[in-house]
């Protein structure tokens, strides 16, 4: 019987594939370099989403948060307890909660927890692994998977953000004093 506990790494490796492609999707609109998708063990994507805080102003819309609810609104159930979340990053402590809620026992990440922090990204702080140790014995993280890959997408787009970001404030300094 195929049960979540069997994922093999390989199958892991793929479905980090499908969650880095739906955040570089998510990054040619705009959005911050995340992304997260909901399999059931037996290779099927239930749901994948990008985080979505740019375009809905929503600080709350990462991308764990966005997958799960559009997996529980495909299966039409709350409780995602059968699946696998897997993110392009180390799940924050309110990801981890929203996984913990779903009833979610498994996930996988790409880049950790120290990386996202260090890349100014935001990540509160905390371990998502060590979190879910004091949520439930019940909830397993694995990774990372894909970890170079997911790093360096994540840094290469937090450059780009900064480099983006002081090139439009020496814009409006150009313009101030023009004026
Ligand atoms: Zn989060």
């Amino acid at each position: 019987m195929i049960t979540p506990a069997s994922t093999s790494d390989s199958e892991l490796h793929h479905w980090m594939g499908v969650a880095l492609d739906t955040a570089k999707r998510g990054v040619e609109c705009g959005e911050f370099p995340f992304g997260a998708a909901v399999y059931e063990p037996g290779g099927t994507l239930i749901a994948k989403a990008c985080n979505q805080v740019r375009s809905t102003c929503n600080p709350s819309s990462h991308a764990e948060v966005n997958a799960i609810a559009a997996a529980a609104s495909q299966v039409g159930e709350s409780d995602l307890s059968p699946y696998w979340l897997v993110s392009t990053a180390e799940p924050c402590p309110m990801c981890l909660g929203a996984i913990a809620l779903a009833g979610i026992q498994y996930v996988a990440y790409g880049a950790s927890h120290a990386v996202v922090k260090e890349s100014g990204y935001g990540s509160l702080g905390v371990s998502g692994r060590e979190l879910a140790q004091q949520f439930s014995s019940q909830l397993f993280v694995r990774g990372p998977i894909r970890g170079n890959e997911c790093v360096s997408f994540m840094l290469n787009n937090r450059k780009r953000d900064l480099l983006k970001r002081e090139l439009s404030s020496h814009d409006h300094s150009n313009s101030r004093s023009s004026a």
